[in-house]
């Protein structure tokens, strides 16, 4: 179990809630959901902002198993949850394998997970009975998961919904959803309702289940009472993590033990590929840090990967840090602590498929018939071929340009310009003054200008001269400035207190985790 400290006190209030329930009480404002759900294994652990908050996260599907204490992820919620406290009993023993579903076949007292904010005492005898003459119905949710054999029917059945109202919900279900599409393994939310006065027939309230990653099927109830369905939007709120730890056997190990999601690990590789050398560079005990958004969704527990927000490398001699920042012209980028841009190398080749055909320096002019300097590096590609910008930057030049034909010239930093000749086409919306980033394309390989077939004429200048761009290893880093660099600061100190509030979080989450 991973509340040790809380097993007792747990176990107390569990029957507390228990009794509660059997009453039929429903705490309005305080509302403390009894909620008969199932128990599940695998849980891990997760503190939100409030420190004695420990909740029991249902893992999904997709998710990575919880992991060794050390590799705890703290959470803080930015929005805190609008029903504390709760408390989540699972399903009584008799009820195994009923219409509760108890998975895993775990004892009770095992199976019962809660989440009590002292602040707010549990139901006061006196007040509770107040409040149990305002209310007339009770209503349980529960989550069900679909097991292989499982039709909806045989599930809305075994949750007690009855017959004719079960065919009802399911034929107005199929006007908008193919339920041939649910899946073993996924989770409906169900609903139900009973009057209190008549004291027995459970009705269903509603229904609902995942459509895509970003939707759900709602089956509801309108004012007549009939079923309606709809596909409504998911609310995913915004979650920050932080997860950190020794680098071990490889970053990317390690940072998917703690279940960092794939995408945001590989931004955090892409980011550090510009300075770190993963063969060579890293040691087992190096340690990283990253601090990401997870966009949760939270009635299913269904999640989405979000942006990484920070990331630290510590290494023997050195630290990288990177921090995301959008400027006031909304770029997105990342920046170490003094506001420099990630070193970033241009790109070697800007075009897709190219074949170098003409390398830099002296050489007979294939036009004008002398030797001369050439003062970049020729690629043969196709015409129409799209050109990349080689690095971020601002495009100086954009148009015709003597032997050049059209061309574009972008400016990376105050040291480093790119410059692209013999385009057919400048690509839509290249011109003076406008940002681009690495890898945009800015133009198509052509034959305009001096030039004896479709290449592209490629250039790399340092402090306005050309150099080789196969021998100098460029590598350019923006530095924020004025209003921008202020804002940066303000960024900065808010993302470190951010991560020494969720380090502090997860010590605490350490201490509780046996
Ligand atoms: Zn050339």
């Amino acid at each position: 179990m991973y509340v040790q400290p809380y097993h007792s006190l747990g176990r107390a209030l569990a029957f507390v809630a228990a009794a509660a329930f059997s009453l039929g009480v429903v705490v309005g404002a305080l509302a403390v959901w009894f909620v008969l759900g199932q128990s599940r294994g695998g849980e891990s652990a997760a503190v939100s902002s409030h420190p004695w908050r420990v909740q029991s996260a249902l893992p999904e599907p997709s998710r990575q198993p919880a992991t060794s204490p050390a590799a705890t992820t703290a959470v803080l919620a930015s929005r805190e949850p609008a029903s504390a406290p709760t408390a989540s009993v699972a399903a009584a023993p008799g009820e195994a394998d009923g219409a509760f579903r108890t998975g895993g076949g775990d004892a009770w007292p095992e199976s019962l997970t809660f989440a009590v904010d002292p602040a707010i005492p549990l139901a006061p005898p006196a007040r509770t009975e107040r409040l149990l003459l305002a209310t007339r119905t009770e209503r349980v949710e529960q989550q069900v998961e679909i097991r292989r054999g499982d039709t909806l029917l045989s599930i809305l059945l075994e949750a007690g919904v009855g017959t004719a109202e079960a065919h009802e919900a399911i034929s107005t279900l199929r006007g908008l959803y193919d339920l041939r599409r649910l899946q073993p393994g996924q989770y409906l939310t169900l609903a139900l309702e009973r009057e209190r006065r008549s004291g027995g027939e459970l009705r269903l309230a509603s229904l609902s289940f995942a459509l895509d990653a970003r939707k759900e099927v709602e089956l509801s109830r309108d004012d007549e009472g009939h079923f309606v369905v709809r596909a409504v939007e998911r609310e995913f709120a915004a979650e920050t993590r932080l997860a950190t730890g020794a680098i071990e056997d490889s970053l990317y190990a390690a940072a998917l033990r703690q279940s960092v999601p794939e995408s945001t690990l590989a931004e955090a590789i892409r980011l550090l590929s510009w300075d770190i050398d993963f063969q060579r560079d890293l040691q087992p005990e190096d340690r990283f840090e990253l601090l990401y958004e997870e966009l949760v969704h939270a009635p299913s527990g269904a999640s989405l990967p979000g942006d990484l927000l920070y990331l630290a490398l510590r290494m023997d001699r050195r630290i990288v840090e990177a921090f995301r920042f959008k400027t006031r012209d909304g770029q997105v980028q990342y920046y170490d602590r003094q506001g420099r841009s990630l070193r970033k190398s241009l790109l070697k080749t800007p075009v897709d498929g190219a074949r170098l055909s003409s390398r830099f320096g002296n050489r007979r002019h294939p036009v004008l018939g002398y030797t001369r300097m050439h003062k970049g590096v020729d690629f043969a590609a196709p015409t129409g071929t799209p050109i990349y910008a080689a690095g971020d930057g601002v495009v100086v030049m954009a148009g015709p340009y003597s032997a050049y034909g059209n061309y574009v010239r972008i400016r990376h930093t105050r040291e480093f310009e790119t410059a692209y000749g013999h385009m057919s086409r400048i690509a839509t919306g290249i011109r003076s003054g406008v940002r681009v980033r690495q890898g945009q394309v800015i133009g198509y390989v052509g034959s305009t200008g001096m030039s004896t077939g479709p290449h592209l004429h490629y250039e790399v200048l340092q402090a306005g001269r050309q150099v080789n761009p196969l021998r100098v290893t460029v590598t350019v880093a923006e530095q924020l400035e004025g209003r921008d660099l202020e804002a940066f600061r303000q960024r900065v100190a808010d993302i470190d207190g951010l991560r020494r509030r969720l380090g502090e979080a997860k010590l605490v989450a350490s201490r509780v985790t046996p």
